[in-house]
């Protein structure tokens, strides 16, 4: 791993970016799921529900939903009859996610503390690791995705959602205004914090294009893998087999 990383636009030491990526997630836990709403005009929902589809869950199947925050993925794949763990480095965004799954008389799901780069999990046990809007705030990512290879079984598949770079030009202009300057204020009106959500918007410009983390993930030990792009690449799902 290099000196330094990106958190946001700044270069930081690693471990300065992994405490510094608990403490917005720490920061932004009770308003994030009000926020993913305002944000996105709701489409983060439509995002989340292609992204289940893509997955398939399967009764009988063990599911790894790393970086899994307040459970939004979980919570779509629960209905499958799946076992799934929802696992996520900081405690406030599980504790938020505990509730509402309480609420919403959700039982049965896993919950545990994790850092996706060291999983305690053993090797080959997981039918499907999934991550959504996650990786891109790992610190070390090649790390993290050798760790989500180590621990699926043989045919096992790998799901990621994230926020890319989209590739229709007049949009990515639009969508680049609309992002650093609006986004920042929506998270000063609604949850009180402009910087937390300055860094979200700053880690998505900063995270590799479609083919550049295409390429890591094959680099880490999947094959057949695949990218499909919503919105032209503003939001992607990256997959790939362990074979
Ligand atoms: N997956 C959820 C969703 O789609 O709503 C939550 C996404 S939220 C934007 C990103 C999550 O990644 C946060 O809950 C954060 O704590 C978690 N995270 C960041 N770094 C992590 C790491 N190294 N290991 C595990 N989780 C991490």
């Amino acid at each position: 791993m290099t000196d330094t990383v990106s958190f946001g636009y700044e270069d930081v030491a690693p471990h300065e970016k992994t405490a510094r990526v608990g403490e917005v997630f720490h920061n932004v836990a009770s308003r994030y799921d009000v926020m993913n709403d305002a944000m996105s005009a709701g489409m983060h929902r439509v995002w989340k529900d292609v992204f289940v589809r893509r997955v398939k869950p399967r009764k009988g199947e063990q599911i790894l939903d790393m970086a899994g925050g307040t459970g939004d993925i979980a919570f779509r794949m629960k209905p499958s009859g799946a076992s799934i763990t929802v696992a996520d480095i900081n405690p406030a965004m599980l504790e938020v996610g505990m509730q509402r799954a309480a609420e919403r008389g959700l039982d049965g799901l896993v919950w545990t503390e994790a850092n996706a780069e060291t999983l305690s999990f053993p090797d080959r046990f997981f039918d499907a690791y999934t991550i959504a809007f996650g990786i891109r705030n790992v610190t070390d990512v090649p790390k993290a995705l050798r760790e989500a290879h180590r621990v699926l079984r043989r045919g096992g598949r790998f799901y990621c959602l994230e926020f890319s770079t989209t590739l229709w030009p007049g949009f990515a202009d639009v969508y680049d205004a609309y992002s650093h300057k609006l986004v920042p204020k929506l998270g000063k009106l609604i949850a009180n914090d402009e910087d937390s959500y300055r860094y979200l918007i700053e880690s998505i410009r900063r995270f590799p294009d479609m083919a550049s983390f295409k390429a890591m993930i094959e680099e880490s030990g999947f094959t057949e893998t695949r990218v499909e792009p919503m919105l032209g690449g503003l939001v992607a799902i990256h997959s790939g087999w362990k074979t």
